[in-house]
């Protein structure tokens, strides 16, 4: 969101589909059985935005028996995601409404996860053509719902580049985006056999798709717990050679110093922590700050959080939208009661009181080696250190066993270089917000218990997707 005239196009372009009532349900290349319709409603105001008839027992069957490898050249695959691409541009209207109004991203949030789905299918497109290996065979592609579009034509894009059949399984959350994707993608040209889209629950219809010896390789985004249930699914019915490909959670730390540009901080650590409600991946959940400045940064920080404007994320000026649904909103809420009992809670913000709105919210952590499990949405932990105890702040987060992203404030280089070779994580950001991918410049990935790379975005990725000898790789650093 740039200027004015932006602004204006987004609204004429969303404006007709502020109350359309969107559909999902499986793509098949056959006949389709159906399970029993759902509705999905706005997280913001419960408002209905469509409806989904979920794959049934016998859709998953009909997916993996009409599967078929994307047997056209490189070069023609390469244009027809080109042509994807486009028409995802084209239709950034129903695209902005769904990503609002199904998933609850505030408007710049739209426009950069549009962007990047947009770049995942040219990158991988251009990459196409490298590939020298043949395609693996039937991709399963399973994702989470933070970021429906992005991730969800990522995981597709790279499949079918290297000419793999996908099934593609979407968050529960978000099948209407899902479905919307999947259709611009056939109007491009894939096949109605190389790309097939299953919406449904993880446990049955994802499940399944991990567990059937059909199945020559998975790509999985979303917690670990989950990624470490594919990989032992995996490993008892797929042959030893399918890969998983697994981007997982984190508990993602910054270390701001007393020699960091308050300013610079502040800015950065509330773009990492709230933006998109805290439910990224990739978003700060626990801030070090070192001891001497700690009253200086907070107020300002809090001072910083006073200006959020939270709201329904239809209206362009939101800048924090809801959390996914009532299941996350109750588990955050319950996790910051218990904080709050002991006297944890250092700022709070008023959250709207329809909606499933967490405010965000700001904890104190016991002590630096006392990180917390993920929490996915807006709340940052902060911690406090004195100037010796740096190395014991490294060695907590990487005692954490994820690797994700960490962030680095600080104007001594000396300490830049020897913290970057010390912390184990996929992404460093060193005084910048700590902000996910940019596809093709900084692929994106986890260690340890945050993925098994390699990195989406970046040039070995697509490898990963052919018939390369390659080890089973695995979301605890045991690749
Ligand atoms: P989730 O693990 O609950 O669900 C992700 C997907 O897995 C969904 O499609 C779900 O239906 C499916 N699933 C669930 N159980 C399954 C099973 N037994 N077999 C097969 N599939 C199953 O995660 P979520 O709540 O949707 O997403 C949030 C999580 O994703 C967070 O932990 C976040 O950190 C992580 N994430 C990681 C990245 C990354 O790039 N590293 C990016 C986005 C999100």
């Amino acid at each position: 969101l740039t200027d004015e005239a932006d602004l204006a196009r987004i609204e004429a372009a969303r404006a007709p589909h502020a109350a359309t009532l969107f559909d999902a349900r499986p793509r098949l290349a056959g006949p389709l059985a159906g399970g029993q319709r759902d509705e999905i409603r706005n997280p913001a105001t419960g408002a209905p935005v469509g409806n989904v008839i979920p794959a049934a027992a016998p859709d998953v069957e009909t997916a993996l028996a009409s599967a078929r490898v994307w047997d056209a050249a490189p070069a023609e695959r390469a244009e027809v995601l080109r042509r994807a691409s486009d028409l995802y541009e084209a239709e950034f209207g129903p695209i902005f409404a769904l990503l609002a109004r199904e998933a609850g991203k505030s408007q710049a949030d739209a426009v950069s996860e549009l962007r990047e789905a947009v770049d995942f299918l040219r990158y991988y497109a251009d990459g196409a053509g490298t590939l020298s290996a043949p395609p693996r065979g039937v991709f399963t592609c399973i994702s989470p719902w933070n970021f429906p579009l992005a991730i969800f034509t990522g995981q597709i894009a790279a499949a079918l580049a290297a000419g793999n059949a996908v099934i593609a399984k979407p968050a529960e959350q978000t099948p209407l985006i899902a479905t919307f994707a999947v259709d611009l993608m056939h109007r491009a040209g894939v096949p109605a056999t190389a790309l097939q889209l299953l919406p449904g629950d993880g446990p049955t219809v994802g499940a399944a798709l991990t567990r059937d010896p059909r199945v020559n390789g998975v790509c999985f985004t979303g917690s670990t717990e989950t990624a470490l249930m594919i990989r032992r699914a995996m490993a008892e019915h797929l042959d030893p050679s399918a890969p998983l490909i697994a981007e997982t959670g984190g508990l993602n730390a910054m270390i701001v110093d007393s020699t960091a540009l308050p300013e610079q901080a502040v800015r950065d650590i509330l773009a990492s922590a709230f933006q998109s409600a805290g439910q990224r991946c990739s978003a700060l959940r626990c801030l070090y700050l070192q001891e001497d400045i700690a009253g200086h940064v907070l107020p300002m920080l809090y001072g910083a959080m006073d200006e959020l404007a939270l709201g329904d994320p239809w209206a362009l000026s939101t800048d924090v939208g809801p959390v996914i649904d009532a299941e996350a909103q109750a588990g955050i809420r319950a996790y910051v009661e218990a904080a709050r009992a002991e006297g944890r809670v250092l700022k709070e913000l008023a959250a709207p009181a329809a909606g499933t709105f967490i405010a965000p919210t700001v904890i104190r952590v016991a002590g630096i080696d006392r990180m917390e499990r993920e929490i996915f949405g807006p709340v940052l932990h902060v911690a406090t250190f004195k100037a010796n105890e740096i190395d014991a702040v490294v060695d907590a987060v990487n005692a954490t066993g994820y690797g994700l992203t960490f962030g680095l404030h600080t104007r001594i280089d000396d300490r830049v270089q020897q913290i970057v070779d010390r912390i184990r994580v996929g992404n460093t950001y060193v005084n910048r917000n700590q902000i996910g991918a940019v596809v093709g410049s900084q692929p994106f990935g986890g260690e340890g218990l945050s993925g098994t790379g390699p990195k989406a975005g970046g040039p070995e990725y697509l490898s990963r997707f052919t018939a390369h000898p390659a080890t089973h790789s695995a979301p605890d650093g045991s690749r």
